[in-house]
């Protein structure tokens, strides 16, 4: 103990880890931090600098009419040393932030390393810490440790393969093709149809068999094979084998037609504001470009926005609604909190924020001050949210502005209206500092 705050230990030293420990130390709070490199090296892991990019060098878009963008500006607005770091380590990359990875990892593996209140400890840690905790070991955590978290949480609490549907915004459907219809007229008309011709499907059909696959990494072969069933492994068993699975319209009356139509992909509400829906049945390992090429032929969907795309690949993350609270903390246990892939986001700058938020809710709660409510109008707030909020098949998310609560007023245009969100978060972000004295 020092300055009379108890250490606060972290395991793991990649992006959420790093950030974590660094909120803390510049609170006053000493940290002692647990990397099992360079002893042990995931199978995506290389190098034994801290906070290693496994895998792109983009941490995405700058501009604030992009979620990514209103995501750094509210990291940089609360001193994000991950953000700092890349800024200053960047290469040129046009609207994104694009950094020398080495660069990048060198500064953050200095300034916490060399950090007077940091102590680092090279070890594979296989049990749960005792004292305050955030555990923020990435979606390929190792085993043991995997073990200990799902004795803690339930085993039903962790999860080991992403097998996710892409999701879209609701504002970018053409809600003139799509009808709300739920299947024979029962119960509520939760679903919306995109209805399809014969040609349409064929053309669909052709276009998702031509597809390019993404790559997969050794590790994740067998667990792919074992996984669920991707939408175009479906579609390889024969023509019809989509029109009469996922996309069979039995009892789905185009109310512009008065029929059934040829086949029908239907669209699942995703969060409880209504923003964004996923594709049902749609679990795919297609490449990004080519989701949004091929989906995009799908009537009604033709200039959908893409909030996140189908994936299939090996990644640990607990089921967040059934354990988490606020501030990423454990429910019933403020002490101990999860952060980055881990705890239900997804992405570089998404693990780096969840790593901030839950370090700023611990260092609340060891100093005896309310923690604060970031609200689901900032990106911080709604990402934390998601992980908290029950769905029936809860995925990890991304930076996106389907998760923020919308404006309680109508603005014109998609840009426009992003540029207003953006502001509004800010805004919101900047009060919240203020009254929970977060600086
Ligand atoms: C193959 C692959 C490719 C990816 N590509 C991208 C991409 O291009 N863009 C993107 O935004 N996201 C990508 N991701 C997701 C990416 O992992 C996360 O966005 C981000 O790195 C997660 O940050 P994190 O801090 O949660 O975990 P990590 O950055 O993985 O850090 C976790 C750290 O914990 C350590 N650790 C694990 N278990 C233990 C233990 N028991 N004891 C001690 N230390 C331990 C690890 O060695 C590691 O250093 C990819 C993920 C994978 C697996």
């Amino acid at each position: 103990m020092q300055n009379n705050l108890p250490t606060v230990t972290i395991v793991g030293a990649g992006l959420a880890g790093c950030e974590a420990a660094w909120q803390l130390v510049r609170r006053g709070i000493p940290v002692r931090l647990i990397e099992m490199k360079p002893v042990k090296y995931s199978p995506a892991h290389k190098s034994p600098g801290f906070a290693e990019l496994v895998c792109s060098n983009s941490l995405k878009a700058e501009q604030l009419s992009n979620a990514s963008g209103l995501l750094k500006a509210e990291l940089r607005t609360l001193d994000s040393l991950i953000l700092s770091c890349a800024e200053e380590s960047r290469v040129p990359a046009g609207g994104a932030l694009a950094v020398d990875r080495h660069l990048f990892s060198d500064k953050i593996t200095e300034t916490i390393k060399g950090h007077p209140l940091v102590t680092f400890e090279s070890r594979v840690v296989d049990a749960i810490p005792e004292g305050p905790t955030i555990i923020a070991t990435g979606p390929l955590t190792d085993p043991a440790l995997c073990d200990a978290i799902a004795a803690r949480t339930g085993v039903k609490a962790l999860n080991f393969f992403d097998a996710a549907a892409p999701i879209v915004t609701a504002d970018s459907l053409d809600m003139t093709k799509v009808f709300r219809a739920s299947r024979y007229g029962k119960g509520t008309d939760d679903y919306l149809n995109c209805p399809m011709t014969e040609e349409e499907y064929n053309a669909f059909y052709d276009a998702l068999m031509g597809a390019e696959l993404a790559e997969l990494h050794d590790f994740e072969k067998k667990l792919v094979f074992e996984g669920c069933l991707a939408v175009e492994i479906l579609a390889s068993r024969g023509r019809q084998t989509l029109a009469f699975g996922p996309l069979k319209p039995v009892g789905l009356i185009d109310p512009r037609t008065g029929k059934e139509p040829y086949a029908v992909v239907q669209l699942r509400q995703e969060n409880a504001q209504g923003t964004m829906y996923n594709l049902v049945g749609f679990q795919t390992r297609l490449k990004w470009g080519e989701q949004k090429r091929v989906f995009s032929m799908i009537p009604g969907l033709e200039n959908a926005e893409f909030v996140r795309y189908g994936v299939m690949h090996r990644n640990t993350y607990l089921n967040g609604p059934s354990i988490l609270g606020a501030n990423y903390a454990m429910k019933g246990d403020p002490l101990l909190r999860f952060a980055g892939q881990l705890s239900g986001v997804e992405g570089y700058m998404e693990s780096t924020a969840s790593g901030l938020t839950a370090a700023i809710g611990l260092a609340c709660a060891l100093t005896g001050k309310p923690e604060p409510d970031f609200t689901g109008r900032t990106i911080l707030g709604a990402l934390a949210r998601h992980v908290t909020t029950p769905t029936p098949n809860f995925q990890p998310m991304n930076a996106n502005f389907g998760i923020l609560d919308p404006l309680p007023y109508k603005v014109r245009g998609k840009r426009n209206r992003y540029e207003k969100l953006s502001e509004c978060a800010i805004e919101t972000l900047n009060e919240v500092i203020v009254t929970y004295e977060l600086r």
